[in-house]
């Protein structure tokens, strides 16, 4: 019996608590810039190919220390996540589809031979930091906490091959509303110079890597006027994100059907948790046809010529519906409809009654097995 209890003991259970001495002081809410305060404690797991995981620890959130030949900084060995946890009106704290993200993050590590875990222990530990920094969670609609999962290889060599030592850390940051005054429409810069992610490549992987090579891009867009750029794949212009979103169109299509469009997950897009749970209410809507399938610069040039763009967004955890203005493409700029019936409107109604549904889920309104209680 003995045997069997210490195979059941889990790992979580072996978690170290060391709390801080100190606590920091609570960062006004209107003063949050996103990704700027960092909560009391953090979480770290130390892993080596020879003894496996060690087990968890939260301590005060602070510096690390690491060698400047561990292979993360010459080759990135790095995968992330991004995922919030938002208060209810009874003061509970909530997740939202925590198993998407550590799905994600495991296809992740795997991609870049970093080491997988159980990603239901890691969420046993989160919640266990949650509970420490739960009073960093501010409790007003719209705020949340921003967590940041994060895997590193910190072995030390500049040989470039698989990783010997590793560490997982969590780090977590009170963030407001993406947009302080209602929806802020979009407008965007159709890349045709940079390519994001291709086909074999590592588009589908939340990796560091794919990140820091768009920022230039971003920043040319930026000095043209443009807040995101909207990434094409091929010949055709393939849409495939926008830029740290998944794209959606809404259109009647060639045939006269009210059609939800999103690019396929062919491996060079992320698989947003947003745009699965976007796919998955819409159908459950059974109110139009949803669609994941490729869709290019041509389509919607067209559909906007022949009056048939309805609304275009992008998807993402810090926005969670961002509306779609304007794209330039070929030196043009195409005007994408917002609300045809409220011309002062920052968004068109599909967006708007998107957003409204995932939030009322999000902070536990509106009652579903998406939103885990902490
Ligand atoms: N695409 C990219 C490239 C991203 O970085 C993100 C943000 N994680 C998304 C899409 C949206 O994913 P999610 O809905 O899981 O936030």
């Amino acid at each position: 019996l003995n045997l069997f209890i210490l195979r059941i003991v889990k790992k979580h259970t072996k978690l170290k608590i060391y709390p801080a001495t100190t606590l920091k002081q609570l960062t006004p809410h209107k003063d949050l810039i996103f990704g700027r305060t960092f909560t009391d404690h953090m979480l770290t797991i130390e892993w080596s190919s020879d003894s496996g995981w060690a087990d968890p620890v939260i301590k005060e959130y602070g510096t690390l220390s690491i060698e400047p030949s561990a292979s993360v900084f010459h080759y990135s060995f790095e995968c992330f996540e991004g995922l919030k946890a938002y208060k209810d009106k009874s003061g509970r704290t909530r997740l939202f589809r925590p198993d998407m993200n550590m799905k994600r993050f495991n296809n992740s590590a795997k991609r870049i031979a970093l080491p997988t875990f159980d990603g239901n222990e890691l969420i046993e530990c989160l919640k266990s930091l949650l509970r420490l920094d739960s009073h960093w969670i501010p409790n007003e609609r719209g705020y949340s906490l921003y967590i940041r999962p994060t895997l590193i290889s910190t072995q030390n060599t500049l040989g470039v091959g698989p990783v010997s030592q590793a560490l997982l850390f969590i780090i977590c940051s009170p963030v407001g509303p993406y947009y302080k005054t209602g929806f802020n429409a979009v407008r965007l810069y159709a890349t045709t110079e940079n390519v994001r992610a291709w086909p074999g490549g590592t588009g589908d992987a939340k990796i560091g890597g794919n990140y820091a090579p768009c920022v230039r891009p971003q920043v040319l867009a930026a000095e043209k006027g443009y807040q995101q750029n909207l990434w094409l794949f091929g010949e055709k212009h393939e849409i495939t994100e926008v830029g740290t979103m998944n794209c959606f169109m809404f259109w009647k299509n060639e045939d006269g059907e009210t059609e939800l469009v999103t690019p396929p997950l062919d491996g060079s897009i992320l698989p947003g948790v947003v745009r699965d749970s976007v796919l998955s209410l819409t159908k459950s809507w059974n109110e139009f046809k949803v669609s994941e399938r490729k869709f290019c610069m041509s389509d919607i040039v067209k559909a906007s010529e022949q009056g048939r763009l309805l609304e275009m967004f992008g998807t993402g955890t810090a926005c969670i519906v961002s509306p779609i203005k304007e794209i330039y493409y070929k030196g043009q700029d195409i005007n994408i409809p917002l609300d045809a019936n409220d011309p002062s409107s920052n968004a068109g109604p599909l967006a708007k009654r998107l957003a409204d549904e995932l939030m009322g889920i999000q902070y536990g309104e509106i009652p579903h097995e998406w939103s885990v209680i902490v």
